[in-house]
Parts: C-alpha cells; sequence; structure tokens
C-alpha cells in the first residue's frame, strides 16, 4: 500500500472562505483521510480547527462558524494502517513577532532534519515531529518584518519538496519548490485576474475548483510565489537561478484524480495513453481486460482500446466500508481485500484475463486481489502494470515502504514476479513508455523511484530522517 501524501486548499477575498474551503477539502480527501484542518482569518486574528479522520467527520456547522474572516487555508493529511496522531495535523499556526502565522504543506523536505538540528541548537523549541514546522520557524526568525519577504527567505533555504500556503491577518502566500515536485493550481471565482483584489482560490488539484464556483487560471510555476493582498496579486521567485523543473511523475500515474489537470497534463489523457502504451509493449491474447478499481480504471480503456479486447468490470470495489470495520476473530483470509473488491464470477469464470493495475509496490494487495479473482476459477491471469518497477525510495512526500519491502527489489525477473503474485505474467510499462510524446515532456519530471536518479542530494541526515519517519509510521 502506498502511504498517500497530502493536500491543501486556500481562499483569499471571501466572505465564506472557510465553508469554502471545507467544500473544496472534500475533492481532495484522496489525498489524505488522516487528518484535516482549516486556519482561517479576519484582520484582526486567525481561527484554527484541526481533528483526526475525514473533513465530512471531522467539521460541522459548530466548528466552520467559528472559522470567521475572508481568507482560509486547509489541509488533508495521508492515511496510515495504525492509529493516527493529532500532533503533526495541519495546518500549522504560530504566535511571532510578525503576528499569527499559518502554513499548510504538502510534500516531504530532504534538508527538514539539518535546519531543525541547528534550530535546536539556537534554542528552538519545536512542538511536532512534521518537516513542515521547520518553515514556520523559519518565516519567524527571518531577518524582515513583513511576511512576504520572510517567507521568501524561509523558502529558499529548504530542500526537497514543498507546495505550500503561508497566511497572516491579511495577505495569503501560495508557492511552488524550485524543482516543482508537487503540484498547486490557482483559480478566481469572478471576472478575469487584475490587480485590484478579488477572490483567489488555490488547491493542490484543480478538480477541486468545480464545487467552489471557481475558475482555474494556471498553475502556480516551480520556483514561483503568487502573493495575494490588499494590493492585489503579484508574483516571485524564490530563488534567483532555479534548477531544472522536476514534477512528480507519479501525481499523473497515481494521486491525483482522474479529473484533475496536473503539471498542465489531463490525468485521465496521461493514464489513458500509458495504458494504450503498455497494450503496445505487453500484449497478449486474452478474453477481456479487468481494471483493479478505481487505480486501474482509466489505464484498462487505454489498453483495451489499442489491444481491441473488450474491458470489463470482474471486480467490483465496495465504496461502503469505513476505515474501522470489525474483523471476524476467527480470521477470513484476504479479509481487507475482500471487504474492498467483490468479483464478478460472469467475467472471471473459465475466461482468459488481463488484470490491469497502475503500480505494484510491496506486491501485497496485488497478490491478495489475485488470489481472490482465483477463486472465481479464471482460465489465464496476465498481470499489466501501468507503472515501471518501484526500485528505489521516495524523499519527497510518496511514502512508499522500506527499500527492502519493495517488490522490484527483492525479486528481479518478470518471472519471479509473476509466480510470487501468482499470475500467468507480468509486465510493466517501461520507463521511456511513461513520457508519451507530446503530452509530458520527459525533461520536466522527476523519475527517481523507477531509477534511483534523484534530482536533489540525498544526505545521510536525509535518509535517517526517512529511516525516523517510516519507524514513527509503523509505531502508530
Ligand atoms: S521519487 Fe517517484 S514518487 Fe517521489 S517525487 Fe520522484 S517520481 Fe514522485
Amino acid at each position: 500500500m502506498i502511504r498517500e501524501e497530502c493536500g491543501i486548499f486556500g481562499m483569499y477575498g471571501h466572505q465564506e472562505a472557510a465553508r469554502y474551503v471545507y467544500l473544496g477539502l472534500h475533492f481532495l480527501q484522496h489525498r489524505g483521510q488522516e487528518s484535516c484542518g482549516i486556519i482561517s482569518s479576519d484582520h484582526i486574528s486567525l481561527y484554527k480547527q484541526i481533528g483526526l479522520g475525514k473533513v465530512s467527520e471531522f467539521f460541522d456547522e459548530a466548528k466552520l462558524n467559528y472559522l470567521r474572516g475572508t481568507q482560509a487555508i486547509g489541509h488533508v493529511r495521508y492515511s496510515t494502517t495504525g492509529s493516527p496522531t493529532l500532533v503533526n495535523t495541519q495546518p500549522l499556526s504560530a504566535m511571532t513577532q510578525k503576528g499569527p502565522i499559518a502554513l499548510a504543506h504538502n510534500g516531504n523536505l530532504t534538508n527538514a532534519m539539518e535546519i531543525r538540528k541547528r534550530l535546536m541548537e539556537e534554542g528552538q523549541a519545536f512542538s511536532t515531529t512534521s518537516d513542515s514546522e521547520v518553515i514556520l520557524h523559519l518565516i519567524a526568525r527571518a531577518p524582515y518584518d513583513d511576511l512576504v519577504m520572510s517567507t521568501r527567505w524561509a523558502l529558499a533555504q529548504l530542500e526537497g519538496a514543498f507546495a505550500v500556503l503561508v497566511m497572516n491577518r491579511d495577505t495569503l502566500v501560495a508557492a511552488r519548490d524550485p524543482h516543482g515536485f508537487r503540484p498547486l493550481a490557482m483559480g478566481t471565482i469572478g471576472e478575469v485576474i487584475t490587480s485590484e483584489a478579488e477572490t483567489y482560490v488555490f488547491s493542490s488539484e484543480d478538480t477541486a475548483f468545480g464545487i467552489v464556483g471557481a475558475t482555474r487560471r494556471r498553475e502556480i510555476l516551480p520556483n514561483e510565489m503568487v502573493v495575494v493582498g490588499p494590493e492585489g496579486m503579484r508574483t516571485l521567485s524564490i530563488v534567483e537561478s532555479p534548477p531544472p523543473t522536476r514534477q512528480c511523475v507519479f501525481e499523473l500515474i497515481y494521486f491525483a484524480k482522474p479529473s484533475s489537470r496536473v503539471f498542465e497534463t489531463s490525468v485521465y489523457q496521461y493514464r489513458y495513453e500509458i495504458g494504450k502504451q503498455l497494450a503496445r509493449e505487453f500484449p497478449v491474447e486474452a478474453d477481456y481486460v479487468v481494471p483493479v478499481p478505481d487505480s486501474g480504471i482509466v489505464a484498462a480503456i487505454g489498453y483495451s482500446e489499442e489491444s481491441g479486447i473488450p474491458m470489463s468490470l470482474g471486480l467490483i470495489r465496495s465504496h461502503y466500508v469505513g476505515r474501522t470495520f470489525i474483523e471476524p476473530t476467527q480470521g477470513i483470509r484476504d479479509f481487507g481485500v475482500r471487504m474492498k473488491f467483490m468479483p464478478v464470477p460472469e467475467v472471471i469464470q473459465n475466461k482468459r484475463i488481463v488484470l490491469i493495475d497502475d503500480s505494484i509496490v510491496r506486491g501485497t494487495t496485488s497478490r491478495k486481489i489475485v488470489q481472490v479473482i482465483k477463486e472465481m476459477k479464471p482460465k489465464e491471469i496476465h498481470f499489466r502494470v501501468a507503472s515501471p518497477p518501484v526500485k528505489y525510495p521516495c524523499f519527497y512526500g510518496i511514502d512508499f515502504s522500506r527499500p527492502e519491502e519493495l517488490l522490484a527489489n527483492k525479486l528481479k525477473t518478470l518471472e519471479e514476479i509473476a509466480h510470487y503474485i501468482g499470475v500467468d505474467s507480468v509486465g510493466y510499462v517501461s520507463v521511456d513508455g511513461l513520457f508519451p510524446s507530446g503530452l509530458v515532456d520527459e525533461q520536466h519530471f522527476c523519475r527517481a523511484c523507477f531509477d534511483g536518479h534523484y534530482p536533489t542530494k540525498i544526505t545521510t541526515v536525509s535518509k535517517e530522517s526517512f529511516d525516523h519517519e517510516i519507524k514513527q509510521a509503523s509505531l502508530r
């Protein structure tokens, strides 16, 4: 299982900013279900509501009524299999000499541990274990009075991945790191952007704009800070000489909703093309193409169209299974997967099927899904994966697993992987195949989890920090 990253949503210049952020966060819920929060602001103060669980579970009328003001930022945080914790729930906030400041961060900083150690040696106290807190402290300590220059000064010291929303009582800053690992889109409610203040909206994914009636304007660029405040909107660069753009290709493969446009690319179109590419690279004779719902559906459509093999829904996903169901004490084999996926005998029995999913990380879920399908007695199962083998950890905010747990690290050949999962054959799309010409420019993408070429330096300290995070997660 890939533990998901986070989603952020912000609004500036609207009487019901917090309620709109609340609505927007619903449409980013796929990016994290462990915890959620909103901080709003008027000219007097910041108002904060953070808690565990999904947005619809935590927020109620009273909490939303408390969130006053015309600007607000919100955050949803990734899910884990253990019990969640409140301490790292975002947005974070602090009272500083520059007034109250709030922060929502998506991504992972590779030099957070070094900065944290340095600040602690200087006497700085930390109240969370989150790397995001260093951003807040750097802003507070920056040698400037105003939020914009302080934020710029702080962000310029960071390495790794960040899409952030930073806010005080009258200004909101939206920024992406110089490599542009994580996405962040900007929209408006009302007429075309002018220098006059109007309603601005920011979201990890633009699919959340629809519910608040916002029009997508563009993405925040890598290395760009967009500032909205009493003087209107302006943009700044974070560093003078930015490194090459390296956007996370896994956003397109897995994280973003197919209805989103991420890195100026339609996620639906991308997955469809990768499905077609997969059919060209790993053709097979079969009766049906069967997607693992929902993650494999769009790639399966592409595979089906390219191969001419009809697509059929051989697995139905239950959308009604809550996070906490009671497992029978006698232990049904593969209980979790059985609660989630129901096989359709008419599609599977005595048929040759091509099973499509977007990725295989540890392989345990894929193996369980195959076991459930096999009980319906298919003639053959051929597993096709719409991404290359994941062989390396991600240090930029996608929490795969320990490197030694990655299936493609443990098993070297396709035959070994097929045998482990329990299928007749397996095929992954190639790394070159991830970048269909005319759709995405491969120069601008990170693919380090597939080829091990990290765009930033990965120090021993960042590796230690990674190991620490994994340990913390497994302890929860
Ligand atoms: S290592 Fe993989 S998951 Fe991490 S940012 Fe790069 S492409 Fe994305």
